[in-house]
């Protein structure tokens, strides 16, 4: 494989017949100039997206993400996505990663070029970095303050909090700050003290026998990690709960993870310069569940 391969995607309306699918997308030479610089990606963030792992020529929890994608578009008020186009974008993506390791497919939806009355799409493979050293021997984190209150998605819902938006500055931003502060990765704690969501991830904590992280309605993205790491405890009959976190109960956890796509379950061993308890048995039995089998 080429470094990463792109394709160009024209978004099609729900219910477009399944023949016009294959010929709305394209692949093209990557790095090759694609998007119009009044785009309203480039030009606003204006947009929505999904990044899936490839583990070994499979595509990690393909439904869940496009579902997210749909309910993305609706918050930001984009047409709604033809998911039969973008299941086969992915597809045709994922055949082109080697069929070996772990690489990542993103798949944007933008408002298209200004005024944005016609969205324009792409998808993107690309090689990842190597996690496994963060899987097994842990990721040291800060909290950061995110400068709203627990509510204020509920009370502002134009802030977006719970879609995947394009508009990330502020995500990297604050895992700048964490690097600054000599750690690998932070965590968002709302100004009334719970805990948010890590800048690119979601928080799991054990209390005792029960793995609790934050409610969707707090604000954050509903990730589709966090999901399925709930149901594989589920399913071994361990608890699991959607409550709200304080920073104290994260600080005296008995083991925390930040969990996303790509990166897996990354186990917490510090937080503000607290030692955290590692759960390595329980680590290594959530990322061996994340990295199996599940499209
Ligand atoms: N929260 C934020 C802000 C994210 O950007 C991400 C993933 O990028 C997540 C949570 C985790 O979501 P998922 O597990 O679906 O990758």
């Amino acid at each position: 494989m080429p470094e990463t391969v792109s394709f160009l995607v024209d978004p099609l309306p729900v219910g477009t017949s399944a023949e016009f699918l294959e010929s709305s997308f394209r692949e093209i030479e990557p790095g090759s100039p694609a998007l119009a610089v009044n785009d309203l990606a480039p030009h606003r963030g204006d947009g929505v997206f999904e990044t899936l792992a490839i583990v070994d020529g499979r595509v990690n929890d393909l439904e869940p993400h496009l579902a997210r994608l749909a309910n993305s578009a609706r918050l930001t008020d984009l047409p709604e996505p033809n998911l039969d186009q973008w299941r086969l974008v992915i597809r045709r993506a994922a055949e082109r990663a080697p069929a070996d390791g772990q690489f990542s497919v993103k798949i944007v939806v933008s408002r298209g070029v200004d005024p944005g009355t016609v969205p324009t799409g792409w998808a993107h493979v690309a090689s990842v970095p190597d996690f496994s050293r963060e899987r097994s021997h842990g990721i040291r984190v800060v909290t950061l303050d995110r400068g709203i209150d627990r509510g204020a998605g509920e009370r502002a819902p134009w802030l977006l909090l719970g879609a995947k938006t394009l508009s990330y500055a502020p995500n990297m931003a604050a895992i700048r700050e964490a690097k600054r502060r000599g750690v690998d990765d932070a965590v968002f704690v709302s100004s009334d003290g719970f805990v948010l969501e890590g800048p690119t991830s979601n928080v799991l904590v054990r209390l005792g026998d029960v793995v609790v992280t934050p409610p969707p309605a707090a604000g954050i993205l509903h990730g589709t990690t966090q999901r399925r790491v709930f149901a594989f405890l589920e399913s071994l009959g361990r608890r699991v709960a959607y409550r709200d976190l304080t920073l104290d109960e994260l600080r005296g956890a008995d083991a925390a993870w930040l969990v996303s796509s790509v990166r897996m379950a990354a186990p917490v061993i510090e937080v503000d310069g607290h030692p955290l308890g590692a759960d390595a048995a329980m680590t290594a039995e959530i990322n061996d569940h994340l990295l199996g089998a599940n499209d």
